[in-house]
């Protein structure tokens, strides 16, 4: 069986999580995953409710323990995820020049300083005025050169108002057609995000028609993450994933 890596994950470094390092590791293990990366947030918005809560030194301290404590068992890698916003960049690249990990994860939370997925984000926004600044800052991150794996893309999908209807990909397809092409001109990765799955959604974030044509226009391979924030997240539909990926003609690779 295909050993697997768990890409994205979050341990109490992170503000929203309950997972302890330990914890998570001990679910890896269960799950039968070769190898973890735990990616906890970095916020620059004095909004966000993780701005100012990454401590470095701490997160390295419980990464160098539980390698110890796990040896061979379970390969531990360090990651990040950075919460993108234009008005930030400076401060992000900053941080990137700053420490050093293997493995660093842009993502869209916020637009105007509010988290996409608040139910406040929707109220007094038309549908095309809620998705648009979206994709807008997705194509600024990924024209930013600054990450080498973009997360969950359609992560807007879980937008909660009930008036946009559901989300259909043909509608935004001018966006992330261009967001997939500067994706693939340089070099970047998608991540395959099954937290999806534990909000009420059947494919991971981004779903299987953003993913073929991801692959169509170029894109070869990918990494898949949980989004773990507590020990029973841990590898959720990494099996089924992987399958469908393999099939698909996607390479699966980590951090
Ligand atoms: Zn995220
Ligand atoms: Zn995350």
């Amino acid at each position: 069986m295909q050993r697997l890596f768990d890409c994205h994950m979050h341990t109490t470094h992170s503000c929203d999580a309950t997972a302890t390092f330990d914890e998570l590791c001990e679910s890896a293990l269960k799950y039968g995953l070769q190898g973890i990366c735990v990616t906890e947030h970095v916020d620059f918005d004095e909004a966000d409710a993780g701005y100012g809560y990454y401590n470095y030194d701490a997160y390295m301290a419980d990464v160098k323990r539980c390698r110890k404590k796990y040896g061979s068992r379970l390969t531990i890698r360090t990651g990040v995820e950075v919460t993108y916003q234009t008005e930030f960049i400076d401060d992000i690249k900053r941080f990137l020049g700053t420490y050093e990990l293997d493995y660093v994860l842009g993502s869209v939370h916020s637009i105007d300083h509010v988290l996409v997925l608040d139910p406040e984000y929707p109220e007094g926004r038309t549908k095309n005025e809620a998705y648009e600044p979206y994709w807008q800052e997705t194509l600024a991150m990924v024209e930013s050169g600054l990450f080498k794996h973009i997360g969950h893309l359609d992560y807007i999908k879980s937008i909660r108002s009930q008036e946009y209807g559901e989300f259909e990909v043909r509608q935004w397809l001018p966006w992330i057609t261009k967001i997939l092409e500067r994706v693939v001109e340089s070099g970047a990765i998608l991540e395959v995000n099954t937290s999806a799955l534990r909000k009420g959604h059947t494919e991971p974030y981004p779903g299987w028609d953003i993913l073929k044509l991801y692959k169509d226009l170029g894109g070869t391979h990918v990494v898949m993450g949980s989004d773990s924030h507590s020990p029973s997240h841990v590898g959720l539909g990494f099996r089924e994933t992987a399958a469908q990926l393999k099939k698909m003609g996607l390479a699966l690779c980590h951090a």
